[in-house]
């Protein structure tokens, strides 16, 4: 099972990865939500937000001596981590790996929270917020080095808990599924978004999060389940000015009809963390 995990993690998350990213494409051009942007606006996006996506995969690559599984594997064979313990032996493995994804995605609510009110944190997250619309594409903008402080919590939250290959691999697959669902520009009748939403985050409820309103920006913090954002009071049903209406992104960059460009979206943390 471990050799096969290893041997092909990363095919199995890059088709599903690019099939889900070339099907949600189709139906939001198809079926959108929204106005789409006017076509240079939205080709420079693209470009800058999959240019940031690539960067941060070779990043990875290059950065990180060995992945999330391999590190997960070792643990589990030294028993290190919290359900490697003798204690868990009689556990069952299903229930296990249900737990771990929850608590899974409970850590990765509060880490997005984090990133928002801690000022060094929001440096690097703010580059995700600058998009000026919300698509597919957004789902994927995030600053190299924000990818690499989340990689690293994933890494103490593996050697914490000792979490399997197994769920690793399904959490990922699920939290980068569910990141290019909702932040697409479907249009989902409001039927199907009201059911979705009682158990999973729905482009609806996080286009809120997108919104330049402070108090809009700072709700709906959920990826995968949207019971947290419930819980932790958090939730916002639906923006002020609407859906057709809410203006996208930060208020900072406002001015222009251009996309920002690569290189600056790369320097943004290193500029003022005004949000
Ligand atoms: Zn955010």
């Amino acid at each position: 099972m471990e050799h096969w995990v290893l041997g092909y993690e990363s095919s199995i998350r890059l088709s599903f990865f690019l099939g889900l990213f070339v099907i949600m494409a189709i139906l939001e051009a198809q079926f959108p939500r929204r106005q789409l942007a006017h076509k240079p606006m939205r080709s420079g996006r693209w470009v800058h937000n999959i240019s940031l996506s690539f960067l941060a995969s070779v990043l990875t690559r290059i950065i990180l001596p060995i992945s999330l599984v391999s590190f997960a594997i070792d643990c589990q064979a030294s028993g290190m981590g919290l359900f490697n313990l003798p204690f868990f032996d009689d556990t069952s493995g299903l229930l296990l790996f249900v737990i771990s994804l929850v608590l899974f995605d409970l850590i990765i609510y509060w880490q997005h929270r984090i990133f928002h009110f801690v000022p060094v944190l929001w440096r690097l997250h703010k580059v995700h917020h600058s998009d000026q619309h919300f698509d597919v594409s957004t789902g994927i903008r995030f600053h190299p080095l924000e990818i690499l402080a989340s990689i690293a919590i994933k890494f103490a939250v593996v050697f914490i808990f000792g979490l399997s290959a197994e769920s690793i691999i399904a959490f990922e697959v699920m939290l980068n599924g569910l990141a290019l669902f909702n932040h697409s520009n479907v249009k989902i009748p409001l039927s199907i978004d009201r059911l979705l939403r009682k158990f999973i985050v729905t482009p609806d409820m996080h286009r809120v999060h997108h919104s330049q309103i402070p108090s809009e920006t700072d709700s709906n913090f959920g990826f995968n389940i949207s019971l947290w954002d419930h819980l932790f009071g958090s939730y916002q049903d639906q923006p002020k000015l609407g859906h057709e209406g809410i203006e996208i992104g930060l208020r900072e960059f406002n001015k222009g009809r251009k996309p920002l460009q690569f290189f600056k979206l790369l320097m943004m943390p290193f500029h003022s963390s005004q949000k």
